[in-house]
């Protein structure tokens, strides 16, 4: 119970658990063998209206509210595994909200219904193999030639690259302006001049597919500029809050998923002639995390009224960011501790959610980001 949610909110958690618990949870171990999930789940989750929810009508959206986009990041935590989740939030939480918030009318209808729809995959390519956390560092050039765009450079560790028929790409349009001079681009897959030099193999999020992109001379229409002109940087900071959002609910759903794993486990397993939940090393643990778990999950609900009643709060969205991602690895830590050498096993479920929840902390702006971010706020 909490007085966030309504019938309405239960209904679209009812929706998205038997999804996942139909059309995830069976097939994930396959889905992490094979680098990605089936491009077919996208299709699914529009046709349930899930990937819009937030959208007009209009557009094929939902029109629900924003606690529904907690729900849903909550629910598809489930499933065990962060690698879909990322890749389906990418395109509901990254590319959807920006275009629908920066398109034209002619770019909503061409991009932003089939990603409602789930009949396109979308990524957003922020990162360089030279800029990561420097987002106004970036080296990706745009040139204007005439009704188009000359774009190069390239872009690293890009969710949905390998697939992705539409990428929101972020590039540099006056060199010498620094953030002031950023501009957003939206590139077509089979566009000349871009490509995917690699997929690239990681530690976690395994079934999601992971892309460093390469722009080579690549002409794109100046219709497909997104937002303003020199405003890109201040369009992916917006973004990146919401982004940000997103990221903190997954990390407490994976906490606490761990942590019901973690309890599970050591009421089972008994050392010493008793189960070892009963250590009080171990249960004041669990407790402690308990906690922390759901101090967390009431600020990620706070903010969520807060961006619900069109407030921005950056400087509780980069605690909540920061400690949802620490709280998430330390439970996931934790509980693999607890399974002793079990947990180092493949076959525990453990090990996949502590490679996983290990991104949080670097993805969406790394923990030193978010201090940096936090410490600027209190002017410091
Ligand atoms: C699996 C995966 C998926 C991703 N998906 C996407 C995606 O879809 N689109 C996209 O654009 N990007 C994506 N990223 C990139 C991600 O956002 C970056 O990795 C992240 O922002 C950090 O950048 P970096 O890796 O270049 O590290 P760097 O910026 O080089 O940082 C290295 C270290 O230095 C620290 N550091 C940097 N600056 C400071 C500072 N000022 N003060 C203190 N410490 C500092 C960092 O915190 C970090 O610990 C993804 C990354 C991964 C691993």
């Amino acid at each position: 119970m909490s007085h966030y949610f309504t019938k309405e909110h239960e209904a679209i958690r009812k929706v998205v658990r038997e999804f996942v618990e139909k059309e995830v949870s069976p097939f994930v171990d396959e889905w992490e063998e094979a680098g990605e999930f089936p491009r077919e789940i996208f299709k699914k989750l529009g046709d349930l209206g899930i990937l819009g929810i937030r959208c007009p009508e209009k557009y094929g959206g939902s029109e629900a509210d924003y606690y529904s986009s907690l729900v849903i990041a909550e629910e598809m935590a489930r499933c065990g595994a962060g690698g879909m989740p990322m890749g389906v939030a990418v395109q509901m939480e990254m590319v959807i909200p920006t275009i629908l918030q920066f398109g034209t009318e002619e770019q909503l209808e061409k991009y932003l219904v089939p990603a409602v729809k789930g009949d396109i995959i979308t990524a957003l390519a922020i990162t360089e193999p030279n800029a990561g956390s420097d987002v106004a560092g970036i080296q990706t050039y745009a040139v204007r030639d005439g009704d188009h765009w000359v774009l190069n450079g390239s872009k690293m560790f890009i969710t949905n690259g390998t697939r992705a028929d539409v990428v929101i790409v972020v590039a540099k349009t006056e060199r010498s302006k620094g953030y002031q001079g950023v501009t957003l681009f939206l590139v077509e897959k089979g566009t000349p001049g871009f490509t995917i030099s690699k997929k690239l193999d990681k530690l976690g999020m395994r079934s999601s597919d992971t892309a460093e992109l390469s722009f080579s001379d690549c002409h794109v229409p100046h219709s497909n500029v997104l937002g303003r002109l020199g405003e890109g940087f201040y369009h992916i900071m917006w973004e990146l809050q919401g982004e940000r959002i997103i990221a903190a609910a997954g990390a407490v759903a994976f906490a606490q998923q761990c942590l019901e794993i973690g309890i599970r486990y050591a009421q089972e397993r008994v050392q010493f002639e008793k189960p070892i939940a009963k250590f009080q090393v171990i249960r004041h643990r669990f407790a402690d995390l308990a906690a922390q778990i759901e101090a967390v999950r009431q600020l990620v609900y706070h903010i969520g009224y807060r961006v619900q009643n069109k407030d921005y709060p950056v400087k509780e969205i980069s605690m909540c960011k920061l400690l949802s991602s620490r709280v998430a690895f330390e439970t996931a830590d934790f509980v693999l501790q607890v399974h002793g050498g079990y947990g180092y096993m493949m076959e525990y479920p453990i090990q996949r959610i502590w490679r996983d929840v290990r991104l949080y902390r670097i993805g969406a702006g790394t923990d030193e980001i978010m201090h940096e971010i936090i410490a600027k706020q209190l002017n410091i």
